[in-house]
């Protein structure tokens, strides 16, 4: 029987005053009018004017190594920022991707060329990454996937289809898993590669895809004869199913698996105080409590991953467990108060409200469904 433990952890006072500092710079940014609270804006809050801010700040790439214009600093310095973002609704979606596993995985896995082109400019909050997996046929079971690269002279090249790519529409590349080899039934995991793909490329396509919203966030993106140099091949041919899998557990433990409903129950929280609604707290202290562990487990995989430590199973759990809690969230304070939800109306909490529900059900399936992390956290028999 394994046993999950994830260290406890606490801010130090330099900790602390960092997370003062970037709360205060966001507050007064919000005040200024640059942007507007939305919900789910880790995904839907597209504004490269404001992405360009955060990088004025260094506080993109935060922990990338300062020869390519990082600071080097903690996983926790990266944690505070994240959480500061997601708590406030910020328009973080062009350089979410990049700076949370594109970036790291260039770090790992790409050349010195790779890294000295396109790390500076991920910092500086100019440069966006998708993330090219699905297939219309391959979701969770993404090793089937059909998108192929064949050998030419030079390069690459590409054709198949990707699906639900977030944010293709805005980004300059998509990082590409696709087949290098045929699949060889004794190892489904091999023959695979991950591509950089230039969203401008000669070959490309982009279709967006409506959000029950009607907002467009992703997109079909169609690849027919596309070349890529051999420069842009991330890491080794045949080893992208591995080098992806390691992109996973930043994708899965961070806080946006917890904090995507945050900026509603916020609101929500405000109304409650204003009209002395005891009964509405009561339950809004149950979902807080319950968001508290879920923090604290997640920050406990943030240290986790700065020691270098294999986080694949803790990351399923949490992530599970924070996408129910997302959830939950809107369907607890909708039953509270009687405001309706409208997603174009001036009231914030009914507009966010509106986000909350409508954006909901995408929670459980991005970056892995309820059931494929499950099977995860089952095969791993945790004993908590
Ligand atoms: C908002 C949003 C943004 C996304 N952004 C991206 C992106 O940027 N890039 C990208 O590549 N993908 C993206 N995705 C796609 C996402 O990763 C897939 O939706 C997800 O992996 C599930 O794949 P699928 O949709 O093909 O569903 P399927 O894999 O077909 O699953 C359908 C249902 O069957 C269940 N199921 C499947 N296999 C099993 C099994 N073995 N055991 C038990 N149950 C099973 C699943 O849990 C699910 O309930 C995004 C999705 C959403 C909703």
């Amino acid at each position: 029987m394994r046993q999950l433990q994830l260290p406890a952890f606490s801010f130090t006072d330099k900790q602390r005053k960092f997370r003062q500092e970037v709360r205060s710079f966001l507050q007064t940014e919000k005040e200024l009018g640059t942007f507007k609270t939305h919900a789910d804006s880790w995904l839907s809050g597209y504004s490269s004017e404001f992405s360009r801010k955060i990088g004025e700040q260094g506080w993109i790439g935060i922990t990338f190594p300062k020869k390519y214009g990082g600071q080097a600093r903690s996983s926790i310095d990266r944690y505070i920022v994240t959480e500061e973002l997601l708590a406030i609704g910020a328009p973080v979606a062009a350089h979410w991707f990049a700076d949370r596993q594109s970036g790291p995985l260039l770090l790992k896995f790409g050349t010195e060329e790779q890294k000295d082109y396109f790390i500076p400019k991920i910092i500086k909050g100019e440069c966006y990454f998708s993330i090219g997996l699905s297939e219309p046929n391959s979701g969770s079971d993404l090793a089937s996937l059909k998108t192929t690269a064949t050998k030419v002279d030079g390069g690459w090249i590409v054709n198949g289809m990707k699906t639900w790519t977030s944010g293709a529409h805005h980004s300059h590349y998509m990082i590409t898993l696709c087949r290098t080899s045929p699949q060889d039934s004794n190892f489904r995991h091999g023959g695979m590669s991950q591509l950089i793909i230039s969203l401008k490329s000669k070959g490309v396509s982009i279709r967006p895809i409506q959000y029950l919203t009607g907002e467009h966030h992703f997109n079909e993106v169609f690849l027919e004869n596309v070349f890529v140099p051999d420069n842009r091949v991330v890491g080794e041919i045949g080893n992208g199913w591995a080098q992806g899998m390691t992109e996973l557990a930043f994708e899965r433990s961070g806080p946006e698996r917890i904090l995507s409903t945050f900026p509603l129950l916020e609101e929500a929280t405000k109304i409650m105080v204003e009209q002395g609604d005891h009964r509405g707290l009561m339950e809004v202290s149950k979902l807080v409590s319950r968001m508290w562990s879920l923090r604290n487990m997640s920050i406990g995989i943030a240290s986790l991953l700065e020691n270098n430590k294999d986080v694949g199973l803790a990351a399923a759990l949490v992530k599970d467990l924070g996408n129910s809690f997302e959830q939950r969230v809107a369907e607890v304070i909708r039953l509270l108060l009687s405001t309706l939800p409208d997603k174009h109306s001036t009231d914030e909490y009914s507009r966010l409200l509106a986000e909350c529900i409508l954006h909901g059900p995408g929670f459980t399936l991005r970056g892995g469904t309820t059931e494929i992390l499950r099977g995860i956290v089952a095969k791993g028999v945790v004993s908590v």
